[in-house]
Formats: structure tokens, C-alpha cells, sequence
């Protein structure tokens, strides 16, 4: 069945439910991919300037065939032996440290973080858990309640567990050397344990990108890492975003920050599409948590999902894809200090790798930001065929995060236009 754009709209609602979201004012009907392209029913291009899935390209035909060979081979699950998932495993724990040397893997990453709170608990036989005030963690019951990005209206009445702590912001509040933030969180564990609910973990994006990326030296979050670590607590690094390269320097933000976490947590690129999460931790913790709770989750793992995985792993590091990340960012982040010479509006531009931005501003001096505004260039740019959106606490930074083997020209081409836009629509 082809449907026209207002009978998709109209089905989604009948079918889907009434309230669905859909990306822009005139939602997309993308029916194919490739690279760092996609294409809408009528043909029309588009540059995928937004979507971190598709981390090694849309489409990538590597990942392609080995979902395809695996998938006319066999799938099961992981209570049989597989050579699939040890490889991956053997692959993931050798990009971390020493120490990060088990895997479980799930289908998404609100599982992964799920579990990882699960894992905290266990170990440390406290529950209380701190997140910063304008993020997201997922959609589980138990991460959902973590989310202030998006905050839920109804829950499990389990608010009493969850603290959160304002999340950095490096343009309105800047806090160079992360000990404002680390003292903050003091205060938050102290409050946990006055409670007598006690503290079992931080959970943090290492590079904070739902928060809207704050511009940070590495190393930043030692000092968050020592306090949680000195209270006895777990300090989970949620890589769902951050990692498989996608700041540029690392493959792991966390290693950019300059800690290393008691469990990190992976997602979104990590099958490039195919559904598959997991977490990389320690064997004392996975042994603990394996004693506590009877997991068991039947995609989880499959071979399928490995082989998928194990192929991303292959291009990023084949195509050498953190170092494209770094040079093309870095890039771009030049040009966009080069546009906010001419255009008021940006009053921030930041990023590492290939998650960067500005921050749109009505008055430099003030910083109010230019919610309003923001959206409008978000649509005025899929209307000329550039594919991005806006994130942070006033939903005023652009979010630009494609695929990672955008190119210099891709990145060229995505500030031309953004000039042109931020010219032409009605100012703040
Ligand atoms: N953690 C972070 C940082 C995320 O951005 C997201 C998804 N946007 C998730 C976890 C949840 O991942 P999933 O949608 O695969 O459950």
C-alpha cells in the first residue's frame, strides 16, 4: 500500500495512537539511505546531518552482508554457544580499559542503563542514584523516571530514589575544571544519605550531549569521579551517544573526560541501525548482579545482532572513522565561528568530533535564548534538504550529529546553507 503524505499522517494517528511525534513541521517520508544521504518518496536528497544510528552510513553494505550472511545462517540466542558473541565481546573489551572486561548485551539502550542501575545497586546494596537535570537515560520504568529532558507526568512512585544535579553549562554557567560540578554532587550524595536511601550511582553522558554539549577540557569529569567514588558509589558512563568515536578523539568519551567507569553503557550506532545495546563492566560486578537478579534477555546477543555489531567495529576502525570524526568537526566548528562573525544570533558555537552545534541567542549580552528561532532554522533547513534538529535545556542549540563518514564537502555544504538560513529567516 503507498500512501500520500496526509494519509500517512492520518494512519499514524488512527493506528499509532493521537499524540506520536514526528520530526518538523512538514514531517519527512524517507524510503531510502545511503551514505550520508536519504531520500524522500519524491526523490528528493537529503543530508543526514543528524543521525548518529547510521554511524558508518545508511545502509553501510559491510553491515549489510553480514546481517545477511548471519541471518541466512542462523539466529538464536545466547543460551546456545556461539563464536559470534565472545568475538564481539573479545573486540568491545579490548577499546577499553583494563578492568572493563565483561559484556552483556541487550537490544536497546534503555535496557543497557537499566541493567546498569540494577548492577550499582547489587553491588553497592544502596539506591540511590543521581543524574543531572536535563538529560535522558531511556524509557524503561525504572530509567524513564531519570529523564528531565522529557519529564514523565506519571511514574512507580520511585521518585524518592532519583536526584538530580544541574547539569553544566559552559556558556551560561562555566565551571572550567569540574569541581563545581563534582562539589554539587557532594551535596546530592549527602542529601541520598540523610535520606537513609544511601548512594549507589551516577549516571552521566560523559561528553553530556543531551545537556547540549558543553565546551569542556578533557579530563573534565575527574573531579566528578573521585566524589563518587570516595562516597562509595557507581559511576556509570552512558555511551549510548557519546561513543563509538563520535567526539572525535576517543572511541570513548569517557576517555576524553578522563575517567573510567564501574559500567558503560552503548547503543544507537552500535548495530548501525540494527537493534542492539549492551554494557561493558567488570567480572565482580557481573558475577554480583548475575547472583542477584535472574537475567535473561531472549534478543539480546543473538548472532544476528554480533555480527552486526562486529562489522560497525570493523569500518570504524578499518576506515579509520574517529579520525575522520575529529578533522571533519573540526572543520566545520571553524566555519561555524567564521558565521557567527556575521550572524548575532549565534551566540555559542561548541562540540568535539562530529557532534557539534551553536547556540541561538535573541541578545548576546542577556543570552535569552532563541528557542523560537532555533525551530524555525530546524525547518527552513530540512525545507532546502538538510537533515539536523536543536537539543539543550531551551532547545535552542542545533544538533548537528551525522553519520561519521560525513566528509569535508558534506560539512561545507551544511554551513553554506546554515548561512544562507540564518540570512533569510525572520530573525529573533
Ligand atoms: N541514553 C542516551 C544518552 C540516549 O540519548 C538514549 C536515546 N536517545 C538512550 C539512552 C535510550 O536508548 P534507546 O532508545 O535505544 O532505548
Amino acid at each position: 500500500m503507498t500512501r500520500s503524505t496526509a494519509e500517512l499522517i492520518a494512519d499514524r494517528k488512527r493506528l499509532l495512537g493521537p499524540n506520536v511525534s514526528t520530526f518538523y513541521q512538514e514531517p519527512l517520508h524517507i524510503v531510502r539511505g545511503e551514505g550520508v544521504w536519504l531520500w524522500d518518496a519524491d526523490g528528493r536528497r537529503y543530508l543526514d546531518c543528524y543521525n548518529n544510528v547510521a554511524t558508518v552510513g545508511h545502509c553501510n553494505p559491510r553491515v549489510v552482508q553480514a546481517i545477511h550472511d548471519q541471518a541466512s545462517t542462523l539466529n538464536t540466542h545466547t543460551r546456545y554457544l556461539h563464536d559470534g558473541i565472545l568475538d564481539y565481546a573479545e573486540a568491545l573489551t579490548a577499546t577499553v580499559d583494563d578492568g572493563l572486561d565483561t559484556v552483556l548485551l541487550t537490544c536497546t539502550g534503555s535496557e543497557a542503563n537499566d541493567v546498569a542501575l540494577r548492577m550499582a545497586e547489587a553491588v553497592t546494596g544502596k539506591r540511590g542514584i543521581i543524574a543531572t537535570d536535563a538529560t535522558y537515560h531511556g524509557n524503561t520504568a525504572l530509567v524513564s523516571q531519570l529523564s528531565r529532558s522529557n519529564e514523565p507526568k506519571v511514574g512507580f512512585g520511585l521518585e524518592q530514589f532519583f536526584r538530580f544535579v544541574e547539569a553544566p553549562d559552559s556558556y551560561r554557567n562555566p565551571d572550567p575544571d569540574g569541581t563545581a560540578f563534582a562539589a554539587a554532587l557532594t551535596k546530592h550524595i549527602a542529601a541520598h544519605e540523610a535520606a537513609g536511601i544511601g548512594f549507589a550511582a551516577l549516571v552521566v553522558c560523559p561528553y553530556f550531549l543531551n545537556e547540549g554539549f558543553p565546551q569542556h577540557a578533557d579530563g573534565w569529569l575527574r573531579p566528578a569521579a573521585e566524589v563518587v567514588r570516595k562516597a562509595g558509589g557507581f559511576l556509570i558512563c552512558d555511551e549510548v551517544q557519546s561513543g563509538f568515536g563520535r567526539t572525535g578523539t576517543h572511541l570513548w568519551a569517557h576517555q576524553k573526560m578522563g575517567v573510567t567507569p564501574d559500567v558503560m553503557t552503548l547503543g544507537k550506532p552500535m548495530g548501525n541501525g540494527h537493534p542492539v545495546g549492551g554494557l561493558v563492566t567488570s567480572a565482580e560486578t557481573m558475577r554480583t548482579f548475575r547472583d542477584g537478579y535472574r537475567y535473561f534477555n531472549t534478543f539480546g546477543g543473538n548472532p544476528v545482532s554480533c555480527a552486526a555489531a562486529h562489522a560497525v567495529l570493523h569500518e570504524i576502525h578499518d576506515r579509520d572513522l574517529v579520525e575522520n570524526a575529529r578533522i571533519v568537526g573540526a572543520h566545520a566548528r571553524k566555519r561555524l565561528e567564521d558565521l557567527a562573525m556575521r550572524h548575532a544570533c549565534i551566540g555559542d558555537v561548541r562540540g568535539a568530533g562530529l557532534i557539534f552545534g551553536a547556540e541561538m541567542v535573541v541578545d548576546r549580552d542577556t543570552k535569552e535564548p532563541a528557542s523560537a528561532f532555533t525551530e524555525r532554522v530546524v525547518n527552513a533547513m530540512r525545507d532546502r534538504g538538510f537533515i539536523l534538529s536543536k537539543l539543550g535545556r531551551h532547545k535552542n542549540t542545533l544538533k548537528i550529529r551525522p553519520p561519521l563518514v560525513f566528509s569535508i564537502e558534506n560539512a561545507d555544504s551544511l554551513i553554506d546553507t546554515l548561512d544562507d538560513v540564518l540570512r533569510e529567516v525572520p530573525q529573533p
